[in-house]
């Protein structure tokens, strides 16, 4: 009844009054998974790892902000499958270095480059020096990201059909945007309504885990984590930070191994690489802890329905869906689990 009579009062008294006189359209959300490959292993024609995030209302179909996190190999077909180019594309983050989850930029510049621009910025840790002594270093991986391009002679001869391509190929289109990890979530990124934070974790040196928020809901991409503390004994494989930025949040994209290809299990694959991805019945019990209505598994190690992991045989046989959805309730996560394949997604709010 307030605002009703509010109404009135801002009209000056017309008498063709509406209850709700702010007609914005609803803001919404769409969450798409690019590519759910785990690791350098190619199966069955996935893409490498990738999140799509999307945010606008009905009047452009969520498609007014388009966030890039990761992109492996493929992710440019995949997005292309949904009608978004790579010159759409307001940002790239990526969680960390590894091939699986980068392998794709080139593919995704290089067309940026064909068609022109703009500018893109692409977001994530400054260099890390890994315990082993190499560094990762996201700047050096994208400001070299087409010189194989440029040797080739490509870049040349396209710029002399049409020289408003830039000379320097597809890195002059980058804007690095680094940052220093730390413990807590710290902005990183943000365009009008739509805001990101990061927060270190557990992987390798440098890794980072992100979360969207908007009016229309949050999502949290965990990448890669694991937990700091490197094998069992241990309280969870999954990251308090990641559970930190998590906390409250509408949906959670993170990669996951089954504990199938568990130490315990005989597969051969090698526990370090076991030991620091989030395991399906942990991420399960995280999601839950902090209140998530939707889980969205990916780079799903093994794949569904895959004789082997990379070069392991999976004990027992292919996994299905049913065998993922039952490791998260063992967690007793009780929301929405969304086993991932290519192109899965959802919608906030859901229609
Ligand atoms: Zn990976």
């Amino acid at each position: 009844m307030k605002r009703f009579s509010v109404s009135i009062a801002l009209v000056g008294g017309m008498w063709f009054i509406a209850p709700v006189p702010m007609a914005k359209a609803a803001p919404c959300l769409i969450v798409t998974l690019t590519g759910t490959q785990a690791g350098p292993s190619v199966f069955n024609g996935q893409a490498g790892a990738g999140t799509l995030v999307r945010y606008g209302d009905d009047g452009n179909n969520c498609g007014a902000v388009k966030l890039q996190f990761d992109s492996g190999r493929g992710t440019n077909m995949r997005l292309s499958q949904i009608d978004v180019t790579p010159v759409q594309l307001n940002a790239i983050f990526f969680t960390h270095m590894h091939g699986d989850h980068t392998e794709g930029l080139a593919d995704i510049m290089m067309l940026r480059w064909y068609l022109k621009g703009p500018k893109i910025d692409i977001v994530c840790s400054s260099d890390a020096t890994s315990v082993r002594g190499g560094t990762n270093s996201c700047r050096k991986y994208v400001t070299h990201i087409a010189d194989a391009f440029l040797q080739s002679g490509e870049v040349a001869e396209r710029r002399s059909e049409d020289n408003a391509r830039l000379a320097g190929g597809p890195a002059d289109l980058t804007n690095v945007i680094t940052f220093e990890p730390k413990d807590e979530p710290q902005g990183v990124w943000s365009f009008g309504d739509v805001k990101v934070s990061a927060i270190r974790s557990t992987h390798t040196a440098g890794h980072a885990s992100y979360r969207v928020d908007t009016p229309a809901g949050s999502v949290v991409i965990g990448g890669d984590a694991g937990n700091d503390v490197l094998a069992p004994p241990r309280t969870s494989s999954t990251s308090d930070q990641v559970e930190r930025l998590a906390k409250g949040v509408d949906v959670i994209v993170h990669s996951t191994t089954h504990p199938v290809m568990g130490p315990d299990r005989g597969s051969g694959f090698p526990s370090f690489a076991f030991y620091r991805q989030s395991s399906t019945t942990d991420l399960g019990a995280m999601a839950k802890r902090v209140g998530a209505k939707y889980l969205m598994l990916t780079h799903l190690a093994p794949s569904l329905g895959a004789v082997r992991h990379n070069r392991w045989n999976v004990p027992g046989g292919p996994l299905t869906e049913a065998d993922y959805r039952k490791a998260v309730e063992a967690g007793g996560f009780t929301g929405t689990t969304i086993v991932g394949t290519d192109l899965a997604g959802l919608r906030l709010p859901a229609k």
